[in-house]
């Protein structure tokens, strides 16, 4: 393409955003509109919104191929109750497609030879082994995203002028980028983008929260974890004199309560990905996470049947998004374990909630024919005030073919009795898990070469080291 013949796109002009925002409602208009809407209003704008959605995905490469190989035709999907007759995909789906001409891939649907010019945004999957998986975000895209951060964020008490730290890495990965243009476009406040670790030392991060009064805090569980813990070991703050209000984070199956004591501050779950940016998060309530409904349809279903799992029930987390023009995702199996939450909010909002996220059904190690998530280890460990709740599980295979786990797991303090802590450490996972873990207690520190807690945001939790083992 030359260059005279396309005009370059300009990003202001390349979206009506009044109408934008009347059919995504920024905050706080939000709460007093779709969030207040009776489950049949809900319904009714959700499979509007996937219609055209499905126009949009038919023209998609990937699409197109995976239906065709599975034989679904235009014609079968007819409304939103058709939903479950499409099939549904996996990130290794995304891997295994015809990607030609990267970082314009399949599943994307844009062809730079032919398409009209407009701003687009590229990130990346956190992906730690060979290259990261592209996304592009068309302006339309980015904002529904950005406006669904700003409702978050609002709904976790950020108002103007308060000062956001963002502590997700700044980079390829979408995480950091994303909070800071939510925060930074739908909700007043500032976003003060520290990053991870290895851009900002822990150290230097504390003393900006120190002098610049953040009131939030957005990040991994574990690294905000390990900054109170450096404010309070190392430098002889503490953190619940910092003055900090919220904690937001996708908590997992980390503890809420061992975060909000050493914090002094409300911890609030979200849950989101790099291609969809946030679906779900807690209100003032906690009491689990509404999913953001006319943006999304999250179902939580078996995962071996896609057979819808009742409330209460885990299952995997399936994803349809409501708004993508650049890789819209019909059916994306998330991997997420999680499970509806049944009953009603006390905040009165009938969008449904999920209750958590309990772990990821391919780091799922099975032991004596039990399941077991390295993730719920994490929950029992920090809730021990002898270790720093960092930890990393190693799989190994012994000489007999058994998968065998050990936990390796920081103490807190170099005097620490490391047998009285292996000790009630296996007891308590034994209660909790259901099967035997090996415990081993280590120095404060030394988890982190394998778990990247002050690099990344994408914290390691399992080694699997069993091509190496005895007999594999
Ligand atoms: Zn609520």
């Amino acid at each position: 393409m030359s260059v005279s013949a396309a005009a370059i796109p300009r990003y202001y002009s390349s979206l009506d955003f009044q109408a934008l925002w009347r059919e995504y409602v920024p905050a706080p208009d939000f709460f007093e509109t779709t969030w207040r809407l009776s489950r049949d209003e809900l319904r009714a704008i959700q499979n509007e919104r996937f219609l055209r959605q499905m126009t949009r995905a038919w023209q998609v490469p990937f699409y197109k191929r995976y239906w065709a190989l599975h034989g679904l035709q235009p014609g079968d999907i007819r409304s939103l109750d058709d939903l479950p007759s499409i099939p549904p995909f996996s990130v290794h789906d995304l891997r295994e497609g015809s990607n030609e001409n990267p970082p314009w891939m399949d599943y994307i649907g844009i062809d730079p030879d032919a398409d009209d010019p407009m701003p687009l945004v590229l990130q990346t999957s956190g992906g730690t082994t060979g290259l990261p998986r592209p996304m592009i975000f068309t302006p339309r895209d980015r904002e529904v995203m950005n406006i669904i951060t700003g409702r978050r964020l609002y709904m976790q008490g950020v108002r103007p002028f308060d000062l956001v730290q963002v502590v997700l890495s700044m980079g390829l990965t979408n995480g950091g980028v994303l909070a800071r243009e939510g925060i930074w476009k739908y909700t007043g406040a500032v976003p003060v983008m520290t990053g991870s670790g290895a851009q900002t030392p822990t150290r230097r991060q504390i003393e900006i929260l120190k002098a610049w009064k953040a009131k939030f805090l957005v990040g991994f569980p574990a690294y905000v974890r390990h900054m109170g813990l450096v404010a309070r070991d190392e430098l002889g703050i503490d953190p619940r004199a910092l003055g900090v209000k919220g904690l937001i984070v996708h908590l997992g199956s980390e503890s809420r309560s061992s975060l909000e004591a050493l914090w002094g501050a409300d911890v609030y779950d979200t849950y989101g990905c790099n291609e969809c940016g946030t679906m779900a998060a807690d209100c003032q309530h906690k009491s689990g996470m509404h999913i953001f409904e006319d943006a999304f349809v999250l179902e939580v279903n078996d995962p071996d049947t896609m057979r819808p799992k009742n409330p209460g029930e885990k299952g995997v987390a399936v994803i349809t998004t409501l708004f993508k023009h650049a890789a819209p995702m019909i059916r994306y199996n998330m991997n997420d374990i999680t499970a509806l939450t049944a009953g009603e909010c006390s905040c009165g909002s009938k969008h449904s909630r999920i209750s958590g996220i309990y772990g990821r059904s391919d780091n799922m190690v099975k032991l004596k024919g039990v399941n077991v998530f390295p993730e719920a280890i994490g929950a029992v460990i920090s809730e021990d005030s002898r270790t720093t709740g960092e930890y990393i599980c190693l799989l190994d295979r012994d000489t007999q073919g058994r998968d065998e786990l050990t936990v390796q797991v920081e103490a807190a303090h170099p005097m620490t009795s490391a047998s009285q802590l292996q000790d009630t450490l296996r007891i308590r996972l034994k209660e909790a898990l259901g099967v035997t873990v090996k415990v081993q207690a280590v120095q404060r520190g030394e988890v982190a070469r394998f778990t990247g807690l002050t690099e990344t945001s994408k914290i390691k939790r399992l080694i699997d080291r069993r091509a190496s083992s005895p007999q594999s």
